[in-house]
């Protein structure tokens, strides 16, 4: 049993049952805090960790973006939840064969994802929240990931938020979910949309998830590759939920952004340019050839991350639109 999990009965026994979402914050603190997820025996992978043209594809829509924008100078990258880096060094060197050489701002919490991320990208500055961003200066944001792994709390049918206590030594959920709310992601989409109403930019927001919300249960957990139970093992697990973009869309539409899509990532690819990429690449590299061919399968096939993965943009008024929503 790790230390969480001991504190975590400790203040059940002694307090009663906590929320879910108390519990899945705790849980993913504890677990990205103490590891890289996403490393060769790690629990999980993503499209950066999939294939380069992922984090390609964002840096020339980006630098795109940017050059239809005016090329304003002032111009900084950020990434929140950048996992090992991969994502921001791919995009970052797409970026620069554009002309696009920003300073890099990483919004991690987990000590350990720093040092993964050093390794990759030495020149950036890292933040513990956005809030400390810079205030002044074009913001082009990324966030591929990061928002399915914020806390949701769960309602059932009759509006009650339901709890997590023990039962026979086991963590217990009372009762059955009707309804999620991510309250952490709706603040942080609020957040971002002022910075970019102030400052100008856009944000590309990457996940898996639904349009539409009232989709009941969707936590889950993942570990050595397979899903696993949420209520076993807190902080030795990766726990996840559905993002619900429409509530984020919402959120930010609200607080002064304009909103596109959101679009499935299969079509957003191809719409960049992944076919193009793909081609070059295994020209420069013929023996990868099959590797590249099934790494473009993966993130763009329907039936793989094509569609239940989709991109959301929040753009500054005034701004051109993102290619591909
Ligand atoms: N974007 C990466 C990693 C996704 S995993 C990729 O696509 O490979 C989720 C990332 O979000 C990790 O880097 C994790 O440490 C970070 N993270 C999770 N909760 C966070 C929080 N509340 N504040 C900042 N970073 C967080």
């Amino acid at each position: 049993m790790n230390p969480l999990e001991r504190r975590l009965r400790a203040r059940i026994e002694s307090e009663g049952p906590i929320s879910v979402a108390d519990y899945m914050a705790a849980a993913n603190a504890h677990y990205y805090a103490t590891r890289d997820p996403l490393g060769p025996r790690g629990d999980f992978i993503t499209a950066p960790e999939i294939s380069q043209m992922f984090g390609e594809m964002l840096g020339i829509g980006l630098a795109d973006l940017w050059q239809r924008a005016g090329r304003p100078e002032r111009t900084h990258y950020v990434e929140l939840g950048p996992g090992r880096g991969t994502l921001a060094a791919d995009a970052l060197r797409a970026m620069r064969a554009a002309g696009l050489e920003p300073p890099v701002h990483l919004v991690e919490s987990s000590p350990v994802l720093r040092d993964a991320q050093a390794e990759r990208v030495p020149a950036a500055r890292w933040h513990d929240s956005i809030e400390t961003l810079p205030d002044d200066g074009v913001l082009l944001i990324v966030a591929n990931e990061f928002f399915d792994a914020l806390p949701v709390r769960q309602f059932d049918a009759d509006g009650r938020e339901l709890q997590v206590g023990l039962g026979d030594g086991r963590f217990v959920r009372d009762g059955v979910v009707e309804r999620e709310t991510s309250p952490d992601s709706l603040a942080i989409a609020e957040a971002l949309a002022k910075r970019l109403a102030k400052q100008g930019g856009a944000a590309l927001i990457f996940d898996y998830g639904h349009d539409r919300p009232g989709t009941g249960d969707t936590l889950q957990a993942v570990s050595d590759h397979r899903f696993a139970s949420p209520w076993r093992d807190p902080g030795e697990r990766d726990l996840t939920a559905h993002v619900d973009f429409a509530a984020l869309a919402s959120a930010a539409a609200s607080a002064g952004a304009r909103v596109q899509g959101p679009v499935s990532q299969g079509r957003w690819l191809e719409a960049l340019g992944i076919a193009v990429r793909a081609i070059a690449l295994a020209k420069a590299t013929p023996e990868r050839t099959e590797e590249i061919d099934a790494a473009r399968h993966r993130l763009t096939a329907p039936e793989q991350m094509g569609r239940l993965f989709k991109t959301l943009a929040l753009v500054a008024p005034g701004w051109p639109e993102p290619a591909g929503y």
